[in-house]
Parts: C-alpha cells; sequence; structure tokens
C-alpha cells in the first residue's frame, strides 16, 4: 500500500523527516535506505508504534541517505 505513504516519501525527500504514520497518526517514524549494488538500493519507512511499513524499490543511494538503521523485524507491509 504504497499510496498511503506518499506524504511521507514526500516529507523525506523535502526534510529527511517521514513525519505522522498515515494508520495511526504517531510520529514515532523511521525509515533506513539499503544499499544493493552501484549506488542503488530500497527504501524502507515505518511506524515503531503500529508496524505498518512501505518498500520503495529501486532508488539512489547518496551521502544523503539514511543508512544504518535498525529496521524492525515485525513490520507490516
Ligand atoms: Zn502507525
Amino acid at each position: 500500500m504504497n499510496e498511503m505513504w506518499i506524504k511521507n516519501i514526500e516529507n523525506i525527500s523535502i526534510n529527511n523527516e517521514v513525519g505522522e504514520c498515515p494508520f495511526c497518526c504517531s510520529n514515532d517514524t523511521n525509515y533506513c535506505d539499503v544499499e544493493v549494488n552501484n549506488g542503488y538500493g530500497y527504501e524502507i519507512i515505518w511506524c515503531n508504534n503500529c508496524k505498518n511499513a512501505c518498500h520503495i524499490s529501486r532508488i539512489k543511494i547518496t551521502a544523503q541517505s539514511h543508512t544504518n538503521i535498525n529496521i524492525p523485524k515485525d513490520l507490516k507491509f
């Protein structure tokens, strides 16, 4: 359900903040960029409160990317 997270994807691109969870309105959200190869990878955005999450494939990894964040194991995609 990536479309639920469109506002959050926009927030990240503007100020590197996920903002309010679109499911439970919690601000306890986070994201992580994972490099797979050659400067490209995927991004996981999630809510620590309700565990809803979204996976975005084929993003470019840059120096501003939010890497090395622990991704919770019990996320719901
Ligand atoms: Zn939530």
